[in-house]
């Protein structure tokens, strides 16, 4: 349980900003029109149900979730409680194969690159997990400016970085309008031929009119993870007096955006908070619930792991922390459930469980060269600033030193950009991702970028590797099978090599 007393103290202004929020939303709230998905007595019934999966079950399952690949179908919830249940490891081995079959079969063997670029943290919640809590003292709370943006993004795009997810805590220092003029202060930052080409956001829950506002300066995703669909542990770590407190806001948060008019939208849970097989029905319901209400499923889908966070102990006391065993098998069901969604993995976990995951989870996005800290890019050589973080990440390598790895294990590091831009987002895309068409986009995109990256930015050994293992082989394969875009990149890499950048299909 979180104290709500004493230790949070909203200033006056903050105080004013947040009850005529927190009034505002409770009017949204009474009037909603949509009904709750997450159905509380049919998710624990269906767990219950299946507790112990026979092995021709589960088999059946995976099967479903090949034959589902090409049509772009999700599993049904009873599935997933079937594969949250398995306890066989050498059905947890065919699950893991089926993850990583699904994800090249609508990608590729292509991981996608982005860097998480936290600019505000003062933030009027008092989440019980959370560093940048407002009771919590032992952080030193910011909102950067304009210039320090701008110092932020030459740091990145001087490493190579192309796309970002930009973090807010929720705050009046940091409204949608500060949002808004930040994106499109990133935009507008360039280092010589160094740019952001897309920009997504992760924060708190918006009214339409606002999203109408942040979606007018371009963004990508907007990201909004539920932390727990399970109401009572929800209600236990969000107290009930701030805004983040408002469960069914927030649950129908991604709504509103799509909405607003956003084109794409990204769940999550915070894993740790409660039972993992609840949490992955959850994620599927509201999956489905988008589908339903708006003919797009999820872009992304996120599986935060809880890691420690100054001065907060939940985060190393939950009765609900998930093992590695277990956060494998997260990742994977999640490909398996959602077989044309984007699945992200991120820097809190350690390198060698990310390059194991990569594979076994069928992972499609990784953040690298992550800093956390407000205002953590400009002192990059500081792996951490703890008095400044969220929580503590644990894989702190260059950008360069992650793509190397990914390189040395046949992987091609993309910075693409195009869907965005090219207008496959939303209803669009969804359609491509689903029969799986969207891979030859993807390589022949990760392929361009990642040459960009090797002129600009390499470092000796990685120029190497990508110049003389990697192109080639994404190359070759493009050449088997879709041989028409293949001669269209080996004109664009040419085109490249004499300085043209941002070629796309
Ligand atoms: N303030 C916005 C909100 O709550 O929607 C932005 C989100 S917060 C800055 C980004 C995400 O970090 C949260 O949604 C949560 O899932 C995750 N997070 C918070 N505390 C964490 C912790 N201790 N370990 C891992 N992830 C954490
Ligand atoms: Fe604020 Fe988000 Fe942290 Fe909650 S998770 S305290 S809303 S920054």
């Amino acid at each position: 349980m979180i104290d709500e007393g004493a230790t949070y103290m909203l200033s006056p202004h903050e105080e004013r900003w947040r009850n005529e929020r927190l009034a505002r939303v409770m009017k949204w709230q009474a009037a909603m029109p949509y009904k709750s998905f997450i159905d509380d007595r049919q998710i624990q019934a269906l767990l219950e149900d299946n507790t112990q999966p026979e092995t021709k079950e589960t088999l059946a399952v995976i099967e479903k979730a090949r034959a589902n690949t090409p049509k772009g179908i999700m599993l049904a919830p009873r599935d997933v409680a079937v594969l949250a249940n398995t306890k066989d490891p050498e059905l947890w081995e065919a699950l893991f194969e089926t993850a990583d079959w699904i994800k090249q079969k609508v990608y590729g063997n292509r991981i996608v690159l982005f860097a998480p670029l936290y600019v505000s943290s003062p933030c009027v919640n008092n989440c019980a997990y959370c560093g940048f809590r407002h009771g919590n003292r032992s952080i030193r709370t910011r909102t950067l400016s304009m210039d320090e943006i701008e110092q932020e993004i030459k740091a990145l795009v001087d490493v190579g970085h192309k796309r970002l997810i930009v973090v807010y805590g929720e705050h009046p220092s940091s409204d949608y309008r500060y949002m808004c003029k930040s994106i499109q202060k990133v935009y507008a930052t360039r280092n010589g031929t160094g740019e952001i080409r897309r920009v997504n956001i992760n924060a708190a829950p918006l009214f339409t009119d606002e999203y109408e506002e942040v979606h007018s300066v371009g963004i990508g995703t907007y990201q909004v993870f539920q932390e727990t669909y399970h109401y009572d542990t929800y209600r236990r770590v969000h107290p009930s007096n701030t805004l983040k407190g408002q469960y069914l806001w927030r649950l129908f948060g991604l709504h509103r955006a799509l909405e607003g008019g956003i084109d794409d939208v990204a769940i999550g849970v915070l894993f740790g908070l409660y039972d993992w097989r609840y949490e992955l029905l959850g994620l599927l319901c509201h999956a489905m619930s988008l589908e339903k209400e708006f003919g797009i499923g999820p872009h992304t889908i996120s599986y935060p792991r809880m890691v420690s966070a100054l001065s907060t102990p939940l985060t190393t006391t939950s009765p609900y922390l998930v093992n590695n065993k277990n956060f494998a098998k997260i990742v994977a069901i999640v490909r398996l459930m959602c077989p044309y969604t984007g699945s992200i993995l991120t820097a809190r976990e350690t390198p060698p469980l990310r390059r194991e995951i990569i594979r076994k989870g069928g992972v499609s996005q990784m953040d690298a060269g992550t800093r956390i800290a407000v205002g953590g890019y400009a002192e990059m050589k500081r792996e951490h600033i703890p008095e400044k973080e969220q929580f503590q990440i644990t894989d702190t390598r260059s950008l360069d030193d992650f793509i190397y790895d990914l390189c040395e294990n046949g992987y091609l590091p993309s910075f693409c950009t195009a869907g965005y831009r090219e207008g496959r987002t939303g209803a669009n895309f969804m359609p491509l991702a689903k029969h799986a068409t969207v891979k030859n986009f993807c390589i022949a995109n990760g392929i361009l970028t990642f040459k960009e990256y090797l002129l600009d930015y390499a470092s000796p050994k990685t120029r190497e590797i990508g110049t003389t293992v990697i192109i080639p082989t994404y190359l070759r394969w493009l050449n088997e099978h879709v041989p028409v875009l293949a001669s269209r990149v080996r004109k664009h890499l040419k085109d490249e090599e004499e300085n043209q950048r941002d070629l796309h299909f």
